[in-house]
Protein backbone atom coordinates (compact mmCIF):
# COMPACT_ATOMS: atom_id res chain seq x y z
CA UNK A 1 0.00 0.00 0.00
CA UNK A 2 0.85 3.66 -0.23
CA UNK A 3 0.55 4.41 3.96
CA UNK A 4 3.36 5.17 5.57
CA UNK A 5 4.73 2.70 8.40
CA UNK A 6 2.64 2.27 11.52
CA UNK A 7 4.32 2.42 15.20
CA UNK A 8 4.08 0.79 18.10
CA UNK A 9 6.08 2.02 20.94
CA UNK A 10 5.99 -0.18 23.82
CA UNK A 11 6.39 0.99 27.52
CA UNK A 12 5.06 4.34 26.56
CA UNK A 13 5.66 5.41 30.09
CA UNK A 14 9.38 4.21 29.97
CA UNK A 15 11.75 1.91 32.36
CA UNK A 16 14.80 3.34 30.86
CA UNK A 17 15.25 7.00 32.21
CA UNK A 18 17.36 7.54 28.91
CA UNK A 19 13.98 7.84 26.98
CA UNK A 20 13.57 11.24 28.84
CA UNK A 21 14.24 14.39 26.94
CA UNK A 22 15.33 17.24 29.45
CA UNK A 23 13.40 19.88 28.38
CA UNK A 24 14.02 22.79 31.12
CA UNK A 25 15.08 21.99 35.02
CA UNK A 26 12.78 19.42 36.01
CA UNK A 27 10.90 19.37 32.87
CA UNK A 28 11.36 15.90 30.37
CA UNK A 29 9.20 14.83 27.59
CA UNK A 30 9.31 11.17 26.35
CA UNK A 31 8.34 11.43 22.77
CA UNK A 32 6.00 8.32 21.01
CA UNK A 33 5.05 9.83 17.61
CA UNK A 34 7.00 12.86 15.86
CA UNK A 35 4.75 13.83 12.57
CA UNK A 36 6.90 15.42 10.50
CA UNK A 37 4.41 14.73 7.68
CA UNK A 38 1.46 16.56 9.56
CA UNK A 39 3.10 19.04 11.61
CA UNK A 40 2.38 17.40 15.35
CA UNK A 41 3.93 15.35 18.66
CA UNK A 42 2.22 12.99 20.62
CA UNK A 43 4.40 12.32 23.85
CA UNK A 44 4.63 12.30 27.54
CA UNK A 45 5.05 15.54 29.63
CA UNK A 46 7.11 14.88 32.98
CA UNK A 47 7.28 17.37 35.37
CA UNK A 48 9.03 17.00 39.16
CA UNK A 49 9.05 20.99 39.57
CA UNK A 50 6.04 23.39 41.54
CA UNK A 51 5.32 26.42 40.67
CA UNK A 52 4.98 28.20 37.18
CA UNK A 53 6.51 26.52 34.05
CA UNK A 54 5.78 28.31 30.80
CA UNK A 55 3.29 31.20 29.53
CA UNK A 56 2.73 30.08 26.04
CA UNK A 57 0.34 29.75 23.36
CA UNK A 58 -1.20 27.56 20.79
CA UNK A 59 -1.59 27.60 17.34
CA UNK A 60 -3.89 24.37 16.85
CA UNK A 61 -5.52 22.12 19.08
CA UNK A 62 -4.06 20.69 21.89
CA UNK A 63 -5.33 17.19 23.13
CA UNK A 64 -3.99 16.06 27.10
CA UNK A 65 -4.74 12.94 29.43
CA UNK A 66 -3.09 13.60 32.85
CA UNK A 67 -1.89 9.92 34.16
CA UNK A 68 -0.09 11.81 36.96
CA UNK A 69 -0.27 14.32 39.48
CA UNK A 70 -2.28 17.59 38.61
CA UNK A 71 -1.39 20.88 36.96
CA UNK A 72 -3.75 23.80 35.94
CA UNK A 73 -3.33 27.38 33.84
CA UNK A 74 -3.37 30.63 35.66
CA UNK A 75 -6.30 31.86 33.18
CA UNK A 76 -8.41 28.92 33.88
CA UNK A 77 -10.61 28.20 37.35
CA UNK A 78 -10.51 24.46 36.42
CA UNK A 79 -7.92 21.91 37.80
CA UNK A 80 -6.29 19.46 35.06
CA UNK A 81 -6.56 16.07 37.76
CA UNK A 82 -5.22 12.57 37.29
CA UNK A 83 -7.51 10.81 34.69
CA UNK A 84 -8.80 13.92 32.95
CA UNK A 85 -8.92 15.20 29.45
CA UNK A 86 -8.30 18.21 28.26
CA UNK A 87 -9.14 20.22 25.65
CA UNK A 88 -6.77 23.26 24.60
CA UNK A 89 -8.25 25.48 21.73
CA UNK A 90 -6.01 26.62 19.25
CA UNK A 91 -5.30 31.22 20.00
CA UNK A 92 -5.50 30.20 23.61
CA UNK A 93 -2.16 31.67 25.89
CA UNK A 94 -1.93 30.38 29.03
CA UNK A 95 0.52 30.20 32.10
CA UNK A 96 0.95 26.41 33.23
CA UNK A 97 1.95 25.71 36.83
CA UNK A 98 2.18 22.83 38.73
CA UNK A 99 1.07 23.06 42.60
CA UNK A 100 3.72 22.71 45.48
CA UNK A 101 2.33 19.56 46.95
CA UNK A 102 2.57 17.50 43.29
CA UNK A 103 6.07 15.31 43.08
CA UNK A 104 5.50 14.52 39.58
CA UNK A 105 3.44 15.10 36.99
CA UNK A 106 3.10 13.17 34.03
CA UNK A 107 0.31 14.18 31.14
CA UNK A 108 0.01 12.56 27.67
CA UNK A 109 -0.19 15.23 25.20
CA UNK A 110 -1.03 15.81 21.53
CA UNK A 111 0.48 19.06 20.29
CA UNK A 112 0.08 20.56 16.86
CA UNK A 113 1.33 23.20 14.89
CA UNK A 114 3.61 26.20 17.04
CA UNK A 115 3.82 26.22 20.45
CA UNK A 116 4.81 30.42 21.29
CA UNK A 117 6.32 31.16 24.27
CA UNK A 118 5.74 34.17 25.86
CA UNK A 119 6.91 36.29 28.67
CA UNK A 120 4.12 38.17 31.03
CA UNK A 121 3.39 40.84 28.67
CA UNK A 122 2.84 38.65 25.95
CA UNK A 123 5.84 39.20 24.05
CA UNK A 124 7.35 36.55 22.39
CA UNK A 125 10.40 34.57 23.31
CA UNK A 126 10.88 30.87 21.26
CA UNK A 127 8.68 28.59 19.89
CA UNK A 128 8.57 24.84 19.53
CA UNK A 129 7.31 22.49 16.87
CA UNK A 130 7.78 18.83 15.59
CA UNK A 131 11.14 19.70 13.98
CA UNK A 132 12.85 21.34 17.06
CA UNK A 133 11.12 18.29 18.89
CA UNK A 134 13.18 16.14 16.73
CA UNK A 135 16.31 18.32 17.29
CA UNK A 136 16.11 18.12 20.77
CA UNK A 137 15.42 14.50 21.01
CA UNK A 138 18.22 13.83 18.81
CA UNK A 139 21.14 15.55 20.90
CA UNK A 140 19.89 14.17 23.84
CA UNK A 141 19.93 10.03 22.62
CA UNK A 142 23.48 11.57 21.03
CA UNK A 143 24.32 12.71 24.90
CA UNK A 144 22.60 9.52 26.39
CA UNK A 145 24.62 6.76 24.55
CA UNK A 146 21.51 5.84 22.60
CA UNK A 147 22.82 7.31 18.98
CA UNK A 148 21.68 10.14 16.66
CA UNK A 149 19.71 7.64 14.80
CA UNK A 150 17.22 7.11 17.92
CA UNK A 151 14.82 9.34 16.94
CA UNK A 152 13.98 8.32 13.67
CA UNK A 153 11.68 5.53 15.18
CA UNK A 154 9.59 8.31 16.57
CA UNK A 155 9.19 10.28 13.19
CA UNK A 156 6.52 9.83 10.66
FE1 LIG B 1 -0.89 24.68 26.53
Amino acid sequence: GEAIADLVVPRAVPDDERLWVPQAEGVWFRPLCLSASAGYWMNLLRVRRAGVLSRHRHSQPVHGYVLKGRWRYLEHDWVATEGSYVFEPPGDTHTLVVPDDVEEMITYCQVNGVMYYVDPRGKGIGFEDVFTKIDMCRRHFVASGLGAAYVDRFVR
